[in-house]
């Protein structure tokens, strides 16, 4: 048994209510603070090839919510004035990052928002007050949310967040301590991600691509080539835009739910599971688009959250390393293997592998040597 700090986010929704346009006028000035920002780097940038940090950045905006022009900024509260610059900040710095070094950070820098569009703020110490049960005070308005589940820990930071589908939620962000049990099963495994199987293990369990995912995926098909068909601007297009972002919620709705499940499933079952290390942009490649509506990388997050708190240690294997093509068997390397292979016979020992279930004992053998953690 052990202790350990972990960050963890609550979320819940708030009580669906007029007083919720109180939320719409604050994301709206968060906003305009946004794309004046924007528009001040981008002229800054142009005329001294320089760039403005966030700490220069909020002093300037502090000296302008002085200014009769800009007093209504003040209506969002110096704390989410600050968020808004903070995250301006962030982007810069990763597409900095990107022109650095282009497997990482954002390809372009942050770009100018529509009001509409401009989802979340977010406050720290001050602006906030949770009051017993499921009642906050948000910049001096009550709100109830509901509460489906006990919040554990210290909370750090406050998120309001408004969805493309006309929900709101707030977001508790927490320091807690958990208790981490020992190692309990001695079981070790090695997965294998894939498009026919959503995954295979090496103990040879296939976990197909749920059904309704794919019925799904249809839906937001249809919903997409419905709004392309809506003239702009249209009463229509809202509509057909807004059944988009329901299809597309729901989907990630029922996604996260089965993601949690497998992943707990899972981390019950083994104390150490051995993953590749995924690059989507080559899987990308390599199978097409498909790859990305199975958001494997989703699901290695929720699994290394969840091993976290299992005690599960999961380590990746190399990305090069050929899992596919050597014989789990005894080592030989085949050449020439072709994705539509799904099953190949060894040249040297002769046995015979089902391909996916080769790779991921070919991913435990190799996690277990290198023992590099995910
Ligand atoms: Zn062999």
């Amino acid at each position: 048994m052990k202790y350990l700090n972990v960050v963890q986010n609550y979320k819940y929704r708030l009580y669906d209510s007029k007083r919720n346009r109180f939320i719409d006028a604050k994301l709206k000035i968060a906003a305009e603070i946004w794309n004046h920002c924007i528009a001040l780097l981008r002229m800054y940038y142009r005329m001294t090839g320089k760039y403005i940090s966030p700490n220069r950045m909020k002093v300037y905006v502090t000296r302008l919510k002085a200014r009769t022009k800009y007093t209504h900024w003040n209506e969002l509260g110096s704390q989410a004035i600050q968020d808004v610059v903070e995250r301006i900040g962030r982007s810069y710095e990763a597409f900095f990052n990107h022109i650095k070094d282009k497997k990482n950070g954002r390809k372009a820098p942050p770009k100018f928002k529509k009001a509409s569009n401009y989802s979340s703020f977010t406050l720290k110490q001050a602006g906030w007050k949770l009051h017993d049960d499921n009642h906050i005070t948000l910049m001096g308005k009550d709100f109830r949310f509901i509460k489906h589940r006990e919040m554990d820990g210290i909370i750090k930071t406050v998120t309001v967040k408004r969805t493309s589908t006309g929900k709101y939620f707030v977001i508790f962000c927490v320091e807690r301590t958990i208790v981490v049990p020992d190692a309990r099963t001695g079981n070790a495994v090695g997965l294998d991600f894939g498009l026919k199987s959503f995954l295979t293990t090496s103990n040879n369990d296939k976990i197909p691509s749920p059904e309704w995912y794919k019925n799904a995926l249809t839906d937001i098909r249809a919903a997409h080539k419905n709004l392309s068909h809506k003239v702009k601007g249209s009463n229509n297009r809202r509509r057909a835009k807004r059944e988009l972002a329901l299809c597309y919620e729901y989907v990630s709705n029922i996604r996260e739910d089965w993601f949690y499940k497998l992943a707990i499933d899972l981390v019950k079952q083994y104390d150490i599971i051995c993953i590749e290390d995924l690059n989507i942009d080559a899987m990308k490649r390599l199978w097409g688009r498909k790859i990305s509506d199975l958001a494997f990388s989703e699901f290695v997050s929720i699994l290394k959250w969840e091993a976290l708190k299992h005690g599960t240690q999961v380590y990746k294997v190399d990305r090069f390393y050929p899992s596919s093509k050597t014989c789990s068997c005894c080592g030989y390397v085949k050449h020439g293997l072709v994705l539509k292979d799904r099953s190949w016979r060894c040249p040297n020992c002769g046995k015979e592998l089902d391909r996916d279930v080769n790779a991921a004992i070919n991913i435990l053998t190799e996690g277990l040597k290198s023992k590099v953690p995910a």
